[in-house]
Parts: C-alpha cells; structure tokens; sequence
C-alpha cells in the first residue's frame, strides 16, 4: 500500500461541491494508492499517520489537475503565417484562398502517417501537462474523409496509451466541409452517417460525436442528423455551438441531450433559457475570441447566475487557439468575462469533468477521486487567475505519481 500525505498547504481547493467550503484552508491531502482518501486537518492526519510519506508543499495552495474539456490537439503544422496575414488585416476569405485556414490542417493531416502525427503530438500533450493538465479530450475533424478521420482517431488512442494524461476521444468528421463537397453537402453527410460513425463505432475510437454548428458550417438540420446518427451508434453528442452568431444551436444541444454545447460567444436569450434549465454544461473557450480579436464574450455570468454548469477549456488548435494554457483560460474568464477565481478554477476541473461525463471523481480532490493534482507556489487561490496566466506550478500529480 502506497499512503502519501500533501502537508503544509496553506489552502486546498477540493473544487466538490458544496462550493462554498471548497476551500480548505491549512489541511493535507491523504493519497493512498493513486486514490484521494481524505482532505482535513493538516495536525491531525500527521499525527495520525506518522509512517506516510511527506510532500511538503511549503505553504502554497493544492487543487484538482485541470480537465481541458475541449481540443483539437492533434495536428500537423502550427500556421503562424496566417495569424499574420490576420494581424495585417486580411480577411478569413483571402486567407483561405491562398492555401491556409483549416484545409491546411486537413491537407497536413491526409499527408502525414500516424507515426509522423503523434511525434507532433506527443509535446503538445507534455506542454499540457506542464501546465497542468491531467485529463484532455481531443477531436479528430482535420481528416473530413473516412480513412484520414480514422487515421487521427487512432493518433488520439496511441496518445491515450502513451500519454501521461487521461485522453477523451471525440469524433469530429463534422467540422467543415471537405473542398471537394461545398456543392454537395449532404453528400458528405452521407459518408459521415453511412461510413464514418459506424467505423468510429466498431472500432471504439471515440466517446463523443461532435459538429460545427454555424451559419457558413452545419446547419441545425445537418447538425440533428450527424448527432442522431452518432447517438444511435452510441456516441455521446456534444456540439460547437453559437461561437460567432446565434444560430440556435445551444437550443438543438440542449433538444438532443447533449454532454456539452461549447463557444456559446453568441448565444441567445432562448438559448441561456434552454441552457440553464438543462443539464448540458456550457462550455467557455475565451482565447478563441480573444485570440481571433473580438470584442465580445460569452455571457458567462448569466449563465452561472441561471444555474448552469459552467467549464473552461482552452480550444487548443493551429488556427483560432494556439494556446495549451489553462491558466491562461482562467484569467481571461475572470478578467473578460467576470468569473470569479474560484468559479474559474471549479470551471477548469470540476465542470470539465462534466462536460466529459467522468462520474468518478475526476476534476475533485473528494474522496474517492484519482489523485490528480497540482501544488501551486501560491499564497491562496485567488492568485491562480491573478498571475495572468502564469502563476508557478510545482509539480504535477497523476493517479498519485509525479509526472511533471
Ligand atoms: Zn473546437
């Protein structure tokens, strides 16, 4: 038996419900066997276990490892060269018509073997991870043909074996449409519900089934019909939803049940209402908007205040979100969209758990739940968002290993 105290912590943040004394303050952390046991009184459990190994956390401040519910983590190349195409001033149109945008990333992804993909993708998710993120879910959608989107799942799975983290897979075939199907898009709709999610199925590659729900992308119909489709297969429907204009779809997430409907920048008052009394979790992703210049975010206080589950992720992808950075994620829901730290921090781990339906405790230090966490050198929890996104991390436990 491996018994393991966290001491000398001058806060923890269980992040288990009831929120409101979620904050423990000068308590240790009981670890027996990659499991939380117990969180209290610091004196107490030392005294009371005086044999368990120590780890001293020299008075800063213990939380769940963050649950980055929301990735596109596996990729070819970054596109730097069209970030600054944008910067200059050119429009996504121009931008996509000299070769960039997200047929770059699908043209890197039917290129490149399995091999090449996961050598790119195996440092992002140790970037993740040194930033403190122990769970992470990651979509395909930059194959858009049977055999590519297949090709990412099984990066995503190979991932899930080699990686430290716990991987969440999503099938995304719905992310755009392939170049060769703009004229005939129910065609490719075809291929997605006939060919891709029966595969997806068979072969266990993903937990989810997600779409792109825009106005130019998926429309609600399209959207239903992918969803029901991967439902009936027995994947979990979750959607990208109202980013950039209100198209109704947190409304048809909320309609079909969904896990979680994410972006939600542009959401409707009917489509708040249908959120917050639903048990869909409203997924924040605010370096998109930030990152793309907006001006305006997600109304993440209305949403909380009408009693919605609310997570953060960070939306990690080569065009609209370069940024493994929960932390960061973090402070800009405090600092653009009026979250408080601690709600943030619940948000990131906790509400991400959620949004990836993960019952087992995940996301909180309550007993019972795999010993992820993470030791700030921090005085409370508030300075967490406040270090604008780089507050120093210690170490990083995973399953009661260290592994950063
Ligand atoms: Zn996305």
């Amino acid at each position: 038996m491996n018994v393991a105290l966290f001491t000398n912590a001058r806060e923890v943040v269980t992040c288990a419900p009831p929120y409101e004394s979620c904050v423990v303050k000068d308590a240790a952390v009981l670890v027996i066997d990659g499991t939380i046991r117990e969180v209290g009184p610091a004196q107490q459990l030392e005294r009371r276990l005086p044999d368990a190994a120590r780890i001293d956390c020299r008075g800063g401040v213990i939380t769940p490892g963050f649950v980055d519910s929301h990735t596109h983590a596996v990729f070819g190349g970054w596109r730097a060269a069209e970030y600054a195409m944008r910067a200059r001033g050119m429009s996504y149109m121009e931008i996509a018509e000299r070769g960039g945008g997200i047929n770059a990333s699908v043209r890197d992804v039917r290129a490149m073997s399995e091999q090449e993909l996961l050598d790119r993708s195996l440092p992002r998710l140790d970037a993740m991870l040194r930033g403190g993120t122990t769970t992470v879910e990651i979509k395909s959608g930059y194959g858009l043909e049977t055999a590519s989107e297949l090709k990412q799942l099984r990066v995503i799975r190979t991932l899930q074996e080699h990686a430290p983290q716990t991987v969440v897979p999503t099938f995304l075939g719905a992310h755009d449409f392939p170049p060769d199907f703009r004229d005939k898009r129910d065609a490719y709709i075809d291929i997605i519900v006939n060919e891709m999610i029966p595969a997806v199925a068979a072969e266990k590659l993903a937990v989810f089934c997600d779409v792109f729900m825009e106005p130019g992308a998926y429309t609600g119909a399209q959207a239903r019909r992918v969803l029901e489709a991967g439902i009936a297969h027995g994947l979990k429907p979750k959607l990208h939803a109202d980013e950039f204009a209100s198209s109704g779809a947190a409304e048809l997430a909320v309609e079909l049940g969904a896990v979680s409907a994410d972006h939600l920048g542009a959401i409707s008052e009917q489509g708040i209402a249908a959120i917050t009394a639903s048990k869909t979790v409203a997924k924040l992703l605010p370096t998109t908007l930030l990152f793309l210049g907006k001006k305006s975010y997600a109304p993440a206080r209305r949403l909380l205040d009408g009693g919605a589950t609310v997570a953060l992720a960070t939306d990690y992808n080569p065009g609209t979100s370069p940024t493994p950075s929960m932390a960061l994620v973090l402070t800009l829901a405090c600092s653009l969209m009026g979250m408080d730290p601690l709600e943030a921090i619940i948000a990131g781990t906790a509400g991400g758990a959620r949004a990836l339906a993960l019952d087992d405790g995940t996301g909180t230090l309550a007993p019972g739940a795999p010993a992820d966490l993470l030791v700030w050198d921090i005085a409370a929890h508030d300075e967490l968002p406040y270090r604008f996104g780089a507050a120093p991390l210690t170490g990083v436990w995973k399953r009661g290993h260290r592994v950063a």
